[in-house]
Order: structure tokens, then C-alpha cells, then sequence
């Protein structure tokens, strides 16, 4: 599970409306990626979705039930930050389950998470090491890892790979897309990246100034962009 739905969102910092009324609704299982230029509001509209910050007016539910007013911890997604916001203190294994000691969460089903996690990303052998004693690729999985072990019913990613370099990101690029591929859970990313966009979307939005100018699979946004502005970003030939 894990369809989001939004109804006539709108989000305003003091005077100044940054999303105006916006519907959206993203199918569950699919690949979905917000892009648009710097400050067209991808960051927020995904921290509506997350409940880190509120919305002003309008409605999210997610999987049919209003979660317009539900803290973040109990909508059941899980946030993945570019600045990977790992404890540089505690092991890659303490910081995997940091989320599931936080809920008290049974030990033995903590340690088969992370074991199953760890598994998945290629850090079976890392979990005694700190962030610190990590490559920035792997540190990216761990904070991933951290992401899968609530079983999340969507990933939201903002920027995951944008701290990593050229080379690094084609290859976490191909991780992300197999890691949906694997899990087939709803998974919304944020880039200001039109080549991330093309090539890891079921279904791209496109947003400017907070408004989507289209919403469609990546084929169609390049073979019938709705105006000037999409076809322009997405570098399709209209
Ligand atoms: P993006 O992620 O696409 O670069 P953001 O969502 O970060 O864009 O920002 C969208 C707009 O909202 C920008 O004009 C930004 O300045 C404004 N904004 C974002 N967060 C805040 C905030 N906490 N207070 C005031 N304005 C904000
Ligand atoms: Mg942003």
C-alpha cells in the first residue's frame, strides 16, 4: 500500500504562497519523480507529503485516509535526506535501526531487519564500521537502509545524490531504480535533474513556481510537452 493523494494543497510561508491549490495523486508502487528549477517548491511539496511541514489549506490522505493532521512518524513514510544525517557516533548497524529502537521495536525483529537491509545494500560487511570509516556511496545506503527497515508504505527522496560526484551518482541512480524494482513500494524523488528524471520515472511532475505544468510518463512529457516551459526542461524537440 501506499497511494498519496492531494486535494487542493496549498502552502504559504507568512504572505507569500509558495504551492497554490495543487492536486496530485500518486499510485501506489510507482516511481515518481518531482522535478523542476531551483525553488520551484519540490522540497516542500514533499515535506507536505511527509508532514514536516503543514499545509495551509487542502487535504493529503494516504491510502484512502486523511493524514492531513497526522504526525510524521504515523503516516508510514520514510524520508531519505541528501545530507544523509547519519550519527557519526554509532556504528552503521546502531544507525540502520536507530528508527526501529526509537519505535521499541522487538530486538530480534530489529536485527533481522538490518540484517535484511544490510543485505540488499551491500553493507553486510560494513555494519561495525562508523559513517566516518565509509565511502559517500555507502554512506547514501546506509541512510537508504534506514529508510527500508520501517517497511515504509513510500520512500521520499529530496536530492539523494546530489552531495556525491559525477560517476558515484550514475551508479546510485541504477541502485535506487533496482531497489524499486525489488520492493516495488511507492517511491517519490526530488531532483532538480532533468537526465535523473528521464531516466528513473514511471511518472515525471513537472513543477514550476509551485504549480505542476504537467504530470506524465517520461515518453509522453517528451513526445507531447503541453508547453514551451516542459518542453524546454525536458529537452524534448517541440
Ligand atoms: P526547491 O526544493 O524546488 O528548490 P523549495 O521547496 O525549497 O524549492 O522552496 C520553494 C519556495 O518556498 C522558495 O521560494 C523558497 O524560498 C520558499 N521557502 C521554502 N521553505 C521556506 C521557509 N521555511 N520559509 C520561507 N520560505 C520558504
Ligand atoms: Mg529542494
Amino acid at each position: 500500500m501506499g497511494q498519496i493523494q492531494l486535494k487542493q494543497v496549498t502552502k504559504s510561508f507568512g504572505d507569500v504562497q509558495v504551492i497554490p491549490p495543487l492536486d496530485l495523486t500518486i499510485q501506489d508502487g510507482e516511481f515518481t519523480v518531482f522535478v523542476g528549477p531551483s525553488g520551484c517548491g519540490k522540497s516542500t511539496l514533499l515535506r507536505l507529503i511527509a508532514g514536516l511541514e503543514d499545509i495551509t489549506t487542502g487535504t493529503i490522505e494516504i491510502d484512502g485516509k486523511d493524514a492531513t493532521d497526522v504526525v510524521p512518524a504515523k503516516r508510514g513514510l520514510a524520508m531519505v535526506f541528501q545530507s544523509y544525517a547519519l550519527y557519526p557516533h554509532m556504528s552503521v548497524r546502531k544507525n540502520i535501526a536507530f528508527p526501529l529502537r526509537m519505535a521499541k521495536m522487538d530486538q530480534a525483529e530489529i536485527d533481522k531487519r538490518v540484517e535484511a537491509a544490510a543485505s540488499v545494500l551491500n553493507l553486510t560487511d560494513y555494519l561495525d564500521r562508523r559513517p566516518g570509516q565509509l565511502s559517500g556511496g555507502q554512506r547514501q545506503r546506509v541512510a537508504i537502509g534506514r529508510a527500508i527497515v520501517r517497511e515504509p508504505a513510500a520512500f521520499l527522496f529530496d536530492e539523494p545524490l546530489s552531495n556525491l560526484d559525477a560517476a558515484l551518482r550514475v551508479g546510485m541512480r541504477l541502485e535506487i531504480s533496482e531497489l524499486h524494482e525489488r520492493l516495488k513500494t511507492t517511491m517519490i524523488y526530488v531532483t532538480h535533474d532533468q537526465v535523473e528524471a528521464m531516466t528513473m520515472a514511471d511518472k515525471i511532475v513537472v513543477l514550476q513556481a509551485g504549480v505542476i505544468e504537467q504530470v506524465g510518463s517520461p515518453l509522453e512529457l517528451y513526445r507531447t510537452p503541453r508547453n514551451l516551459f516542459v518542453a524546454g526542461f525536458i529537452g524534448s524537440p517541440k
